[in-house]
């Protein structure tokens, strides 16, 4: 039986998505991108820590020839708002230059992250750089970012679970949580 609310930090979230929507939707998702890069090898670029469980079970939904690899993108530190500033760390050598890369994100929110991310990959010379986020939340986008495979686009609440976390917590719950109340960003 899943919690119909969590409690982190003192603050109340309420069920969201499911379990179970998500992972029809990671099934499509991996649909999608079984058709588009068939007969081609993919890298699939996880950016920690918050695409952990999403990039696991999206890698699991694909037929096609993949490589997993991480990068570490850190924007939000343990405020909910985001901080604009962003460091990028944590990714090999010959990871990227002359591969087709699809950056497995969390959620994008601003776009301050990944507009970044995509920067910073763009001069090791991808032969394609795609995006696939789980989650967007359009109204704060400030930065032009393509998704081109998208799971949810939600108001602007802020969301724990399935990954994503509330300072450092809330990360193994399967089922993604919104905070309710009148301070729901
Ligand atoms: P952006 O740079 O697009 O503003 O923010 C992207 C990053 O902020 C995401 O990768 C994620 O780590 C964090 N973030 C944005 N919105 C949320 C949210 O609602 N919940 C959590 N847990 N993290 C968020």
């Amino acid at each position: 039986m899943k919690a119909k609310s969590i409690s982190l930090g003192g603050k109340r979230f309420g069920l969201y998505i499911s379990k179970e929507m998500i992972a029809r939707r990671v099934r499509e998702l991996g649909r999608e991108i079984n058709h588009d890069f068939e007969g081609k090898t993919l890298v699939l670029l996880c950016v920690l820590n918050g695409s952990f469980i999403f990039a696991a079970d999206l890698i699991r939904s694909l037929k096609i020839d993949c490589e997993f690899q991480t990068i570490s993108a850190k924007s939000y530190g343990d405020l909910m708002e985001s901080s604009g500033g962003v460091e990028i760390s944590g990714l090999g050598e010959g990871i990227i230059g002359g591969k087709d890369i699809l950056i497995v994100e969390d959620i994008v929110d601003t776009g301050n992250t990944m507009a970044a991310l995509v920067n910073f990959l763009e001069k090791l010379s991808p032969l394609s750089i795609n995006i696939c986020s789980l989650l967007h939340k359009p109204e704060l986008l400030v930065n032009e970012i393509n998704i081109k495979y998208l799971g949810f686009t939600i108001p602007p609440r802020f969301v724990v679970g399935y990954g994503l976390d509330c300072a450092g917590k809330g990360r193994q719950f399967p089922d993604i949580y919104a905070l309710t109340g009148s301070d729901t960003k």
